[in-house]
């Protein structure tokens, strides 16, 4: 069977009706990894094992009416713990890790009865934009492999866009769902801080971590936010607040007040970027929704701020992964300080590094003050910024990323080119709201995505006008794509 343009919903409904088994299915999947990946690079494992024997599981008991999700597959990103896989945060320190527990989300994936067809690559501990500092490997863009799919779960908006599963899961700490997903041209929410446990993530940066799902269209996004959303006892910052974001309705946007983020548009933002998002914006008023500019002045001191205090909580979060405990080892050190040292210096990557010095220096005694503490006012000022637009408008509005998706090697060597394809994201996670990315077009044949934020816990609403906007733009979100010499369809 062809899989390339199943929707997660699709999978449902081939599978509630019998029209195929979840071994078929799961196969199905599988043989278009084998024929695809070694062009897209999506997968750093897959576990055909493991998934047919899920598959399997499924189709041996009566299908159970309550477990819509039974049997459809999905794609993980390599920072979530699932029990007895190797999960290496695409790190050499992590090589060779095994959670002995899953992460809260795919304790409820594998209730649901979903089949984990494996794990995704991405930029090492989440920190990147290209996921070209992966450890392992460098995944592309399936709308042209010459060029990065975005980043840091760009293994995950890949690996949709190439069909490679039909939806899969990622994290955001300043972007990494929205962006990758908008260079990718798929789906992507970052769902409200607290709204998904982080039990059981890896942790990066814990005040902005949010997983979320990746998926072709926002109906599919919405279906994959109730399966893991929630307050979780083993997460004290997760809430029970967020509705269920149920399925998406509505076509029209009549009466919806839309603030156009300035500081995002204009010189921000190339040319063919620009002209998608004004015609997204001309489609808005079609829909009946009333768009006008906002100026947020902080958000300009964004990165600013978030390169302080992302690599602060990156700094404590990564001390744990010393050699002692998890994976990587460094063998024949004569004492322990010497094995710290070795271990740590043979396990992170360049960026990582440069990352855990940042943080370090900014939280040390002397330096505290102006940088960690003066990073956490202008994070204040933004959130408030934020909080002042929403008195006014229903939803603000930007591009999802400045810029398309660019070629492979091109920023890797200015570490300020790359924390500048975050510009219109990030300030929206330190806001903590919940945002979405949705392909609004193509310039030069390639994606761009409109990014919608909502007011804290608004997914429904998000999510529904999200919907309106996809249904009147149809924009396809499965990549054209050459495996050898033969055209893989769409
Ligand atoms: N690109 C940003 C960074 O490198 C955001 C990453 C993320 O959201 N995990 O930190």
């Amino acid at each position: 069977m062809d899989v390339a343009t199943l929707t997660a919903h699709d999978c449902r409904d081939l599978l509630a009706g019998r029209e195929v088994s979840a071994v078929e299915l799961t196969r199905a999947y599988l043989d278009r990894i084998a024929q695809v990946d070694d062009v897209v690079q999506a997968y750093l494992a897959v576990d055909e094992a493991g998934a047919l024997a899920a598959a399997a599981a499924v189709d041996a008991k009566p299908r159970d009416e309550r477990l819509t999700w039974e049997g459809v597959p999905i794609g993980l990103k390599d920072i979530l713990c699932v029990k007895g896989m190797e999960t290496t945060c695409a790190s050499r320190i992590l090589k060779g890790y095994i959670p002995p527990y899953d992460a809260t989300v795919i304790a409820k994936l594998r209730a649901a009865g979903l089949i984990f067809l494996g794990k995704l690559n991405m930029d090492e501990f989440a920190m990147g934009s290209s996921t070209e500092n992966s450890a392992f490997k460098t995944t592309r863009n399936p709308w042209d492999p010459d060029r990065v799919p975005g980043g840091s779960s760009g293994g995950s908006a890949a690996c949709v866009a190439a069909a490679l599963a039909p939806w899969a899961l990622g994290t955001d700490t300043g972007g990494s769902i929205r962006q990758p997903a908008s260079l990718c041209g798929v789906v992507g929410l970052k769902p409200t801080y607290g709204a998904v446990s982080r039990y059981g993530l890896i942790a990066f940066a814990s005040s902005l971590d949010q997983i979320g799902p990746l998926t072709h269209d926002v109906r599919d996004a919405a279906a994959l936010l109730d399966l893991i959303a929630g307050r979780d006892p083993l997460d004290c910052t997760s809430t029970g607040l967020i509705e269920p974001a149920g399925p998406p309705e509505g076509d029209s946007l009549k009466g919806l007040r839309f603030g156009v983020i300035k500081e995002f548009t204009g010189e921000a933002c190339d040319a063919g970027v620009r002209r998608t998002f004004d015609s997204a914006v001309k489609a808005i008023g079609t829909l009946g929704g009333v768009c006008e500019e906002v100026s947020l002045p902080s958000v300009e001191r964004g990165i600013a701020a978030y390169y302080l205090i992302a690599p602060s909580e990156a700094s404590s979060n990564l001390a744990r992964f010393d050699g002692v405990r998890y994976g990587h080892r460094h063998a024949g050190s004569q004492d322990l300080n010497e094995m710290y040292v070795r271990t740590r210096s043979e396990g992170f990557g360049a960026e990582v590094k440069r990352r855990i010095m940042i943080g370090t220096h900014a939280l040390s005694a002397g330096y505290y003050d102006a940088y960690y503490a003066q990073a956490q006012r202008t994070r204040t000022l933004i959130i408030q910024d934020f909080a002042d637009a929403f008195d006014h408008f229903d939803f603000l509005i930007s591009p999802t990323s400045p810029t398309v998706a660019f070629k492979i090697g091109e920023r890797v060597a200015d570490p300020l080119a790359m924390y500048c394809s975050d510009l219109c994201t990030i300030p929206v996670s330190l806001a903590a709201l919940p945002a979405v990315s949705v392909p609004a077009g193509f310039s030069d044949g390639l994606p761009v995505g409109l990014q919608i934020i909502g007011p804290h816990f608004s997914e429904r609403n998000l999510l529904s006008m999200a919907h309106a906007f996809e249904q009147h733009v149809q924009v396809g979100t499965v990549a054209p794509l050459r495996a050898g010499s033969a055209e893989v369809t769409p």
